[in-house]
């Protein structure tokens, strides 16, 4: 079978699928590293607007470097294309291992819980919201690590959208979105991130979503009353922790510090924290194309 190369990468099976790209498989041609690449087609994400959201996901990936956040290595561009080349997370979405098994042990999810708020308090020291928190978009690693990616959605400090520190575009996967989100009227994007963790400690111990309805309206009236049932074998430290979390009124829900705070969270805990990038992010200079015409990183290199 001919081998595609791009850049310096050849490519091989695809690992998975976004409405927008195709993660694949890849190594570099001459030290052999196993790495993920991210192949957009720039005509399609002009076609459905989605170019500013690729361009923003670039910028946050490039400034949040942490353990459990996936690392963004390089970023090129050929005539048609975009790759994003980015560390490779062998295990799959947290949320198939779920489907497949069931609710996780306690210990386990803990573990999760605890490497996920690490990672998503890394994002919010650098002002960012990543606003899609779920499980589909925690990946594991080889040891069994959560990696957030999926940065699409996520907002950066002083976006257009945020003059009064408020955020207002509604997005999000509607069974994670908080109260405020519903509500249109502008919302803490940080604090919105916060009931999204809780939701994902509630799938992870219960092996359910806490808000699902086939009807939006009724859906939207659980989620703003905080309607949910937590089954029995549940304890009652991670009963607390998931009050704290999907608590409607935002001053009321507890911030990540707090958190930290928490007996259940507290437990095993190991506090690991982001750094500096190792080494700066790889893009290449030459000529950029209309989607990158402001960054002037981007090489154009033959399609093949
Ligand atoms: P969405 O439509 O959900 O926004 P997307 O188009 O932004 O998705 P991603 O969610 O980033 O695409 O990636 C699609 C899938 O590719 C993921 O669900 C995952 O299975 C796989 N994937 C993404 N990044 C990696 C990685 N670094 N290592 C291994 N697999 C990955």
């Amino acid at each position: 079978m001919p081998r595609k190369q791009v850049g310096s990468y050849i490519l091989g099976r695809t690992l998975g699928e976004g409405s927008y790209a195709k993660v694949k498989y890849a190594q570099h041609v001459d030290t052999g590293e196993a790495v993920a690449v991210k192949v957009l087609d720039k005509a399609a994400l002009v076609r459905s607007n989605m170019a500013a959201s690729v361009k923003r996901e670039i910028e946050i990936m490039t400034k949040v470097h942490h353990p459990f956040v996936v690392d963004l290595r390089e970023v090129f561009a050929t005539q048609g294309k975009i790759y994003m080349v980015m560390e490779l997370v062998p295990g799959g979405e947290l949320y198939d291992q779920i489907i497949a098994n069931g609710a996780l042990q306690e210990d386990r999810a803990r573990k999760l819980f605890q490497g996920i708020m690490d990672g998503l308090d890394c994002c919010h020291r650098h002002g960012i919201c990543h606003r899609d928190l779920k499980l589909e978009n925690i990946l594991l690693d080889a040891d069994g690590n959560p990696k957030l990616s999926d940065f699409g959605l996520g907002a950066l400090p002083r976006s257009a959208e945020q003059e009064d520190g408020l955020l207002r575009t509604s997005c999000g996967t509607p069974n994670y979105v908080a109260p405020e989100v519903l509500a249109r009227q502008g919302y803490d994007g940080f604090m919105a991130d916060l009931w999204s963790l809780g939701v994902c400690l509630y799938v992870m111990v219960a092996g359910k979503l806490p808000f699902e309805e086939a009807n939006m309206p009724t859906l939207f009236r659980k989620i703003t009353k905080a309607d949910y049932t937590c089954p029995p074998w549940l304890s009652s430290g991670v009963v607390d922790v998931l009050s704290c979390l999907l608590e409607p009124s935002v001053y009321k829900r507890a911030t990540i510090a707090k958190l930290r705070r928490h007996a259940w969270v507290q437990q095993d805990y190991v506090f690991v924290d982001g750094g500096a990038r190792g080494s700066p992010l790889r893009t290449t200079s030459g000529d950029s194309d209309d989607l990158f015409r402001e960054s002037a990183d981007i090489v154009v290199v033959a399609d093949s």
